[in-house]
């Protein structure tokens, strides 16, 4: 049976980068190959309404990598920083922190809620060198106010690092607009490339501050990026063929217009969710983001179980949750190369399992 994927990463791919993993990975360092980062860096930059000045880092590592390199890079001795923690990937930013030795406070939110507006302007920003978010938690897919965080973030000269993984062509994101500082994201979710590429986005502070740093990383100094970057290179081998990958996909983005990816995104979310209406199911996040819907059944039924059915008898994949949430939750992904009759097909199947 084949699979369809409905998951969180990775997604499903579109025939055009299917073909360019097909092919052989050229040699690297190149002219052709230099033009080829430095036009992939001016689109990403677009599509993300990054400012003048913008940088684009290609890591080869997961997105987790790029989140642990975003904070080295921008967090010094004796500074001090805000994490908000709604699931799983928050709590990655406080183990980044422990684990480096770097002060940090939470706010910890209970599963599905987001931050209210109220409680955004009641964080007392000032005495933050920066605060740490993810966009999208995509644990139990609630959605953050990245534009009023972004506001507070302004008034309070604090520096914004947004992990938009899950998020970055799903919600609707504008570094400049959104006074983003650093944004992170990564190959195998939206942008619905293979595994193993992630990017950063650093705005003027924070190249400068990665500029001035010293980083105690070797791989993840970024300051050797930076400047090997300038003539489209990295220091290390990328992982190229997803690197050619990306530079097909952001084009195409870019010729379609920044918004109609995000535009498609949110209408497979509104179609899936809506022909949900009559099953036992309750949508988990207060406020939830278009990269996808996590589900939890009302009637009793374990989610894990429903994920279980729905790949062994349908060749559906949903994305289970795991830890205290597995029989809880069940996520569906609406990212990559998905159409309104696949998702039909899903709530179909899960109406035979659940009626
Ligand atoms: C997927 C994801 C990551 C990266 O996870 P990896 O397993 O390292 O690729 C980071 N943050 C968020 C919000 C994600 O959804």
């Amino acid at each position: 049976m084949k699979e369809r994927l409905f998951t969180a990463g990775p997604v499903a791919m579109f025939p055009d980068t299917l073909y360019i993993g097909g092919q052989q990975s050229p040699y690297f360092r190149t002219e052709e190959f230099s033009r080829t980062v430095l036009e992939t860096e001016s689109w990403m930059c677009a599509l993300a309404g990054a400012p003048a000045e913008s940088r684009m880092v290609l890591l080869t590592c997961s997105g987790s990598g790029a989140m642990e390199a975003a904070v080295l890079n921008a967090v010094g001795p004796g500074d001090r920083v805000l994490i908000i923690v709604g699931g799983d990937f928050g709590q990655r930013f406080c183990d980044i922190c422990t684990v480096h030795g770097i002060a940090f406070d939470a706010i910890r939110l209970s599963p599905g809620h987001t931050m209210a507006a109220e409680q955004i302007e009641s964080l007392a920003l000032e005495n933050y060198h920066a605060l740490l978010v993810n966009a999208h938690e995509t644990s139990t897919g609630v959605l953050y106010d990245l534009m009023r965080l972004g506001q507070a973030c302004a008034r309070a000269g604090t520096l914004f690092i947004v992990d938009a993984v899950s998020s970055f062509l799903c919600d609707p994101i504008h570094m400049q607009q959104m006074s983003i500082d650093t944004l992170i994201t990564s190959s195998q979710k939206a942008l619905a490339l293979e595994p193993g590429l992630s990017l950063l986005l650093l705005g003027p502070r924070s190249i400068a501050l990665a500029r001035a740093g010293k980083v105690q990383s070797h791989y993840f100094a970024l300051n050797r990026y930076l400047a090997d970057g300038q003539r489209g290179q990295t220091p290390f081998t990328p992982a190229v063929t997803v690197v050619l990958q990306l530079h097909q996909r952001a084009r195409s983005l870019v010729t379609a217009g920044a918004r109609l990816e995000t535009t498609r995104c949110a209408q497979l979310a509104h179609h899936f969710r809506a022909s949900l209406n009559g099953l036992p199911l309750r949508m988990f996040p207060d406020l939830p983001s278009n990269a996808l819907t996590a589900l939890q059944p009302t009637d009793g039924c374990s989610a894990f179980e429903i994920f279980q059915q729905l790949r062994s008898r349908f060749g559906l994949v949903v994305t289970p949750n795991g830890g205290s949430l597995k029989h809880t939750l069940f996520r569906v992904g609406h990212m990559g190369n998905l159409s309104h009759a696949d998702l039909d097909q899903l709530s179909d199947a899960l109406k035979e399992i659940m009626q």
